[in-house]
């Protein structure tokens, strides 16, 4: 694989955006409607104004992120396409909201105010997208105050209630139960909307998993986001099931390699004995790199056509690998997740506890990112 042309460092994530393109386009295909590419977090660790830019390309008529920062960064790159913020930012950002052309999530009297201001200040109209709290209870209009905030914000002078929306709490569990009580709320607060004559063109309320498996959570718009890198929302809905493929492939190579004998404790606490004698490989990729420390034995990485586990504790920028009776080379490389036979980011989930969105955001900023037009 390619070394990075900065880093003298093996280590690298490698982003497939062919199978970016591929995803965008297998979910706008199975949604049936307009699609927003959720591009948060650098792109879920993936590189967002690449992905953006691949996800726009592939069908996406939207983007999402989470703040202001992360918006202003895809204008910057010279992206036109309309960038929704999924949350409020603090009234202080209205104005550069409005300068950049972002379209808010609105659910408080106060940000709907500041944005109506600034947009007045820039003698503009500011798109708002309004949020209902069906269930999620982390951000959205209760039901309580559904019809006076509706009311209030409509009637701001500069806004223009373009949207409405919500999320759903629980689209990733087997039982369907909350996310139909969900939509029923959602479905009360567009028609509360409607009978104060407030009917925008745009509703959405389905994250990756929803849009996978409730099509009627697909409304005029799907929000993806871990579907887009090719991950599974959670072991209930399984990317690879419905033809997604994952992006990133995070490598690096073997820098030392020794012969110890059975019995031989390695790398923090000896917690990891050798088996038996055989070769032990060190690797410079560490928990600082985004390694889940807690992975443990229970992982494994690609090296010399095998699933190899770890050997021990993971360290700050090294870890070691069981190679048995194969004895490995300096410079061999190491896939620590990817496609194909490599281990996936879900096995990494399942071995420390969490879900892929941790692993995929938690591949450091000191990892170089490399994005290919092609699999790795
Ligand atoms: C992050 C986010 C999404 C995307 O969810 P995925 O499960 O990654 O598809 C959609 N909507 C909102 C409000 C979000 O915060």
């Amino acid at each position: 694989m390619p070394l990075p042309p900065t880093s003298h460092r093996p280590t690298r994530a490698v982003i497939n955006l062919e199978a970016i393109g591929h995803n965008v386009a297998t979910l706008a295909e199975t949604a049936g409607v307009e699609l927003c590419a959720v591009v948060k977090a650098d792109g879920y660790g993936h590189g967002a104004v690449a992905v953006a830019r691949q996800a726009l390309e592939a069908g996406a008529s939207w983007l999402a992120v989470a703040l202001v920062e992360e918006g202003r960064s895809l204008r910057q790159a010279g992206i036109h396409a309309p960038i929704l913020i999924l949350s409020e930012p603090p009234p202080a950002t209205a104005e550069a909201m409005v300068a950049d052309n972002l379209t808010a999530t609105v659910y408080t009297r106060e940000f709907a105010q500041a944005l109506g201001a600034a947009a007045r200040v820039q003698r503009r109209q500011a798109a708002v997208h309004v949020k209902a709290d069906t269930g999620m209870a982390r951000v959205g209009i209760p039901e309580t105050g559904w019809e006076s905030l509706l009311v209030e914000i409509a009637g701001v002078d500069g806004i223009t209630i373009t949207g409405l929306q919500t999320h759903l709490a629980c689209a990733d569990e087997t039982d369907s139960s909350t996310t139909q009580r969900q939509l029923a709320a959602f479905e009360r607060f567009v028609s509360l909307a409607a009978s104060h004559q407030i009917s925008p063109r745009m509703l959405h309320a389905a994250n990756t998993a929803a849009t996978l498996t409730c099509p009627q959570a697909r409304y005029t718009m799907v929000r993806t986001g871990i579907g887009i890198y090719g991950l599974s929302p959670s072991d209930a809905v399984g990317a690879a099931a419905h033809g997604l493929r994952p992006a990133m492939t995070l490598v690096s190579q073997v820098s030392y390699v020794k012969r110890i004998a059975g019995g031989t404790p390695v790398s923090y606490g000896h917690r990891w004995v050798a088996p038996d004698d055989g070769w032990l490989a060190t690797v410079p990729i560490g928990y600082a790199d985004g390694v889940p420390r807690t992975a443990g034995p229970a992982s494994t990485v690609w090296l010399a056509d095998d699933r190899r586990p770890i050997a021990g504790s993971v360290c700050m920028d090294q870890l070691m690998v069981w190679c048995g009776t194969h004895e490995p080379s300096v410079g061999d490389d190491v896939v620590l997740f990817g496609d194909g036979p490599a281990p996936r980011i879900e096995d990494w989930a399942r071995a420390s506890g969490t879900i892929t969105y941790e692993i995929a955001t938690s591949v450091s900023s000191r990892v170089p990112r490399m994005w290919s037009a092609t699999l790795p």
